[in-house]
């Protein structure tokens, strides 16, 4: 279990990147699900205690991990957004190196984990490649093998679908239902569909903001019956969550509490509804001020 409270964060140009975090985590794969600049990773870093808070606290099973940053490291895999330069190295060479780095002194169970890790991440017959020469997805699982080391409670993943094919994609996510179980998995992404694949509980984050969480499904449940498809354009009273084309025809989704007219067909919810349903209401909240 995982609890922060009251977490801000602003950086010295200014920029309020956290404000005011509240948020208690259970086991298994939590989705943080936001736009591109909502403050994902800022809060990702400083739970891996890359970066320290301006205020709040993070308590992890009964470890404050603000105090005791140590405490909390040897428990923690992390995989950052930006996976940095690789050295010259082979695959298993620069596993045995992170290995060093996070305490791992015993040689032989660190290659026995390490020849594990790389079968888990399908690895194996590139072990001797170099790292500099994998493809995106090959790093990503490669990122996943080095967050994994030392068998951590607690996995923190920034993005790690980004950039990856749809093969590549439906790859980690097996791979990451496989380690999320007996531990807290918190992943990031600005992609409605792996929390849909993969969290059965996810927080929506937005100018810094918790704007929601809880189980993917307790954040549906309040559109039921809400959700319109049209081919008309809804007035005023309606929001358009989405809107898509089929043989040159535009459809619009819809969130009314009525039909928005005697065509559309209501819909199921998904969590896709709700996420553009907030990013809208905020977005119209954000042109209100700036006409202030
Ligand atoms: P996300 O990961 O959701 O895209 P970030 O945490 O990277 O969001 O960024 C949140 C906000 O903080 C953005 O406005 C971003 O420009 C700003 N930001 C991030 N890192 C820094 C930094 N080192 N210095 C100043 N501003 C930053
Ligand atoms: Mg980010």
């Amino acid at each position: 279990m995982l609890t922060i409270k009251n977490l801000s964060k602003t950086y010295a140009d200014g920029t309020a990147a956290l404000k005011g975090i509240n948020l208690s985590l259970p086991t298994g794969m939590v989705g943080l699900l936001g736009p591109n600049g909502a403050g994902k990773s800022t809060l990702l870093r400083t739970l891996a205690c890359i970066q320290s808070p301006d205020t709040g606290s993070i308590v992890f099973n009964g470890t404050n991990t603000l105090e005791l940053p140590s405490a909390l490291r040897d428990q923690l895999g992390y995989l950052p957004q930006y996976f940095g330069v690789y050295p010259n190295m082979s695959c298993f060479a620069l596993l045995e190196y992170f290995a060093v780095l996070k305490g791992m002194t015993d040689k032989s169970s660190t290659r026995a984990q390490i020849n594990e890790l790389l079968e888990l991440t399908n690895l194996k017959e590139v072990a001797k490649k170099k790292v500099t020469n994998f493809s995106g997805g090959m790093r990503q699982r490669f990122g996943i093998a080095q967050a994994l080391l030392g068998n951590p409670n607690l996995i923190i993943m920034d993005e790690p679908t980004a950039g990856l094919d749809p093969a590549e994609r439906d790859r980690l996510h097996d791979l990451l239902v496989t380690i999320s179980k007996n531990k807290l998995v918190l992943l990031s992404t600005h992609i409605v569909e792996d929390i849909e694949n993969l969290c059965h509980h996810v927080a929506l984050i937005n100018s810094g903001q918790i704007i929601e969480h809880g189980t993917v499904q307790s954040l549906i449940t309040p559109l039921e019956g809400k959700v319109w498809l049209t081919n008309s354009s809804p007035g005023d009273k309606a929001n358009i969550l989405s809107k898509r084309y089929q043989y040159g025809r535009p459809y619009f989704r819809v969130h009314s509490d009525l039909a928005p007219d005697s065509t559309a067909k209501a819909l199921a919810p998904t969590l896709q509804d709700r996420y553009f349903l907030e990013l809208a209401s905020k977005s119209v909240v954000e042109g209100e001020a700036r006409h202030v």
